[in-house]
């Protein structure tokens, strides 16, 4: 089964700027792909279209829902570089947010809170605020926001990039354990070489502008990922 599909997708922007494609892309349910290519190929562009925050020139891309769902996006978690937290309230009410925006009713979405940060070890800074935390911890919180609407795709713009080698290394082992438990579909825009082999089965390697497909490539390592 697909999660995502993108077919003779394109981007031109009103600078007249063409970004990207055409694109052609299928992304299987399940799997840890990611886009890698140099800085202004489109990486950012293609990840925006998927999440459907912009609209393509061209093309069509489909990406798969909840049975029932009707609202486009919903199924989608997106992490970006910036963990963009609100910085008045705590790590809790940061990840509450997306489940108070969907009318969660509130004992819920505390308890669902709690349980994302949590999954990204974060239990003892529930009621830290931004600026209590480290970098590396703002991003965790930003990942539990992501995560808190059990989102069927993961989409994550190069959230490490601005860490430090050590916290990024640490939040590539903690990412690909959540993605052995929770079995969800990541979409990871990065471009390191490192950690894209690093994280993903599957690397998919793009052109500099206008951001084709130059390579799709399966990782196999001799660890198991899964
Ligand atoms: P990447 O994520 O690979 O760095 P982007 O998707 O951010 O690439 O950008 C691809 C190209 O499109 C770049 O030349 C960038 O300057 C341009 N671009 C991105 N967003 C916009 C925008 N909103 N308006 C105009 N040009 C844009
Ligand atoms: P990235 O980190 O993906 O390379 P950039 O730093 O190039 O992203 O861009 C950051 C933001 O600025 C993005 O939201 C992008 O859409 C926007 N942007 C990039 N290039 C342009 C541009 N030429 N005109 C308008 N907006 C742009």
């Amino acid at each position: 089964a697909l999660a995502a599909s993108l077919r003779g997708v394109t981007k031109s922007y009103d600078t007249g700027v063409m970004a990207l494609g055409p694109l052609d892309l299928a992304v299987r349910k399940g799997e840890f792909i990611s886009l890698l290519g140099p800085s202004g190929c489109g990486k950012s562009t293609a990840l925006r279209i998927i999440a459907g925050l912009t609209a393509p020139s061209s093309g069509t891309v489909r990406v798969s829902r909840h049975e029932g769902e009707v609202q486009p996006g919903h199924g989608i978690g997106f992490v970006f570089q910036e963990p963009t937290l609100m910085p008045w309230t705590s790590a809790r009410e940061n990840v509450r947010l997306p489940l108070k925006l969907a009318g969660v009713p509130k004992a819920e979405a505390r308890a669902r809170a709690d349980e994302a940060l949590a999954s990204v070890g974060l239990t003892d800074f529930a009621d830290a605020y931004p600026r209590e935390l480290s970098g590396g911890m703002k991003m965790r919180v930003s990942l539990a926001r992501a995560l808190v609407t059990d989102p069927d795709i993961l989409l994550m713009d190069e959230p490490f990039a601005a860490l430090d080698e050590i916290t990024r290394f640490r939040l590539n082992n903690d990412l690909l354990a959540l993605w052995r438990r929770l079995g969800k579909t990541i979409i990871f825009v990065t471009h390191s070489v490192f950690e894209s082999v690093y994280l993903s089965q599957r690397v998919v390697v793009m052109t500099a502008r206008p951001g084709r497909i130059q390579a799709d490539l399966r990782v196999e390592t001799a660890e198991p990922r899964g």
